[in-house]
């Protein structure tokens, strides 16, 4: 996801962003771990009169255990905020759908962005359902979209939390964008291109994205530094302080959450191309390191039509 991190561009942390300094999480990450609706997770059930048990699927519990146990988890109530932006039929343009609760001004910026992706990249995505959100922020890893209120951010004081730019929803391919992102022409490109990549990540297979992998550790053993977009400057510079080969450390979800981010990142600053702004606060890689990632773009080929599969066994 990019969040507000994520993207890039402001404070919100950068990435996406603009309004905290929190740094956010990948969209990516961000995996929605079942499709099962909020509505359809057990509600308290209230007793009938004042009889203290209600008998539930056969078994009998008390007052407490109902509350206890129908009490949505934060992941199940960020799961459900999605459906606040979900739709049935959108406009299609690009190989993608825009929601059709989007204003023509969005609509046609979205449309102007995906218009301009080569064909072989777009082929190479699933069709995705793009969105916009009044509201996007994150609750540690859990996004909530439209629906973080302030009494849930006073329950979880405890937790990181920030606002996003964007999030990417892998399973129900859905992206989601912060309306405000629609204000800046380039970064609303950027954190888009960056959020589509979240999808082409997976279908890379093992042997691609190892060898981008590879590609990060000779970085880290070189002592590049700097990276092409903030949600992956924050993990760099995370990892860096925990280990001089945090590819060995255990357990691997911040490096391999940050060779996704990097990834993204990446292809997105490749992607813009022309449109790319030069000085852009978040691109910090060194020429040599950014030199080595394009060289190994082009063998991705984000612009041919050389079908993944070719790669892989080029790789094999
Ligand atoms: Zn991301």
């Amino acid at each position: 996801m990019a969040g507000l991190e994520d993207a890039g561009g402001t404070n919100f942390g950068s990435a996406l962003s603009g309004l905290a300094a929190t740094p956010a999480l990948a969209v990516a990450t961000y995996r929605l771990e079942s499709r099962i609706p909020f509505h359809n997770f057990p509600r308290p059930l209230t007793s009938i009169g004042r009889a203290p048990y209600v008998a539930v699927m056969g078994s009998r519990l008390s007052r407490h255990d109902l509350r206890t146990r129908a009490r949505p988890t934060l992941a199940a109530r960020a799961r459900a905020t999605l459906a606040t932006v979900q739709y049935a039929t959108g406009i299609r343009t690009g190989g993608m759908e825009l929601s059709p609760r989007m204003s023509r001004e969005e609509q046609r910026a979205l449309a102007f962005w995906l218009q301009k992706l080569p064909p072989a990249f777009a082929n190479r995505l699933p069709r995705l359902k793009l969105a916009v959100a009044d509201d996007l922020c994150c609750i540690g890893s859990h996004v909530f979209v439209n629906g973080m209120t302030g009494q849930l951010a006073a329950e979880n004081t405890s937790r990181s939390n920030s606002r996003l730019h964007a999030a990417s929803f892998i399973p129900q391919r859905y992206v989601v964008l912060q309306r405000d992102l629609f204000r800046r022409r380039v970064e609303l490109g950027r954190i888009l291109y960056h959020e589509l990549c979240h999808f082409l990540w997976p279908r890379l297979g093992n042997l691609l994205r190892g060898s981008y992998e590879a590609l990060l550790q000779s970085e880290f053993e070189r002592g590049a530094r700097g990276e092409l977009g903030y949600s992956a400057q924050w993990r760099k510079e995370k990892l860096k302080r925990r280990s001089a080969t945090p590819w060995t450390e255990e357990p691997g979800r911040l490096w391999r959450e940050y060779v996704c981010e990097s990834f993204c990142d990446t292809a997105s600053y490749i992607l813009l191309g022309p449109e790319r702004r030069a000085r852009h606060s978040e691109y910090t890689l060194g020429r040599k390191a950014r030199q080595r990632r394009e060289r190994w773009m082009a063998g991705l080929g984000l612009e041919s039509s050389v079908p993944l599969e070719s790669l892989r066994r080029r790789l094999a």
